[in-house]
């Protein structure tokens, strides 16, 4: 579905990735970890056409986006939940669900998807006419989340989605993230908590200072030594 070959993204100067190939195929969960600054953000961002790379190239479905603009990535499936989850504090947690659904013109999808959104997180249901910035850092979260499904997307990028969560949250959180790929939708997933993402992806990256260092099958990666004392803190 998505293949990033040999990307080098800098921010001026800055090289942030030094040639990463990644791959994911369709209907899967796929983590990418890694410490502070190994360059996860600036993969998605990559992705997303929020920066280009420099170099090397990235195919979602066959086309070539490499160049794409962000417009166009969305509209063709792509859809990021940034890490920060960026709602807009002065919309109502309905109005952050539709700016989801600003690229879709099919009013009746719209409709059942905001109702789907519902179904997934009922307290946003309960909360839709009240301001995003009052909401919870946890339900701010499935908010972000919910908007992102708006765009009725076939891959699902999370920044962080756990970041600055409660345990009990966080928990919520991952299961819901395995619901929705479980409801067709691939799922990239960039996370510092190592030990819950490799637990719920079916393949896993390592990504530091700007290169990929290890990959293959979440369970591998959670048994694998160098894994588990740099990335787990185990052993
Ligand atoms: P974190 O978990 O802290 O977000 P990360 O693995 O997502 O880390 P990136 O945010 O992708 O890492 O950053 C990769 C590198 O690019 C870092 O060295 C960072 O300082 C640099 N960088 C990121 N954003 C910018 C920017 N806007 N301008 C300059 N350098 C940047």
């Amino acid at each position: 579905m998505l293949e990033l070959t040999a990307i080098e993204t800098f921010y001026g100067n800055i090289q942030a990735l030094k040639g990463v190939s990644l791959k994911v195929a369709q209907g899967e969960i796929v983590t990418l970890i890694g410490a502070n600054g190994a360059g996860k953000s600036t993969t998605l961002m990559s992705i997303s056409g929020v920066v280009h790379p420099r170099k090397g190239s990235i195919a979602f479905l066959g086309e070539d986006v490499t160049a794409s603009s962000t417009e166009r990535i969305v509209s063709m499936g792509i859809t990021q939940v940034p890490e920060g989850r960026m709602i807009f504090p002065r919309l109502t947690v309905r109005e952050n669900l539709l700016m989801g659904a600003y690229l879709r013109k099919d009013k009746a999808g719209v409709r059942d998807d905001e109702e789907h959104a519902y179904a997934l997180f009922p307290v946003l249901r309960e909360r839709r006419s009240q301001m995003g910035g009052t909401l919870s850092g946890g339900e701010q979260q499935m908010l972000a989340i919910g908007r992102a499904l708006m765009a009725r997307p076939k891959l699902l990028l999370l920044d962080e989605p756990s970041l600055g969560l409660a345990p009990l949250v966080v928990e919520n959180i991952f299961e819901i993230i395995v619901q929705i790929n479980k409801d067709g939708v691939t799922v990239m997933l960039v996370e510092q908590n190592a030990q819950m993402a490799l637990q719920i992806a079916h393949r896993g990256y390592v990504l530091e200072t700007g290169h990929v260092t290890l990959e293959g099958p979440g369970k591998d990666l959670l048994n694998n030594p160098k894994v588990r004392s740099a990335y787990l803190g185990l052993d």
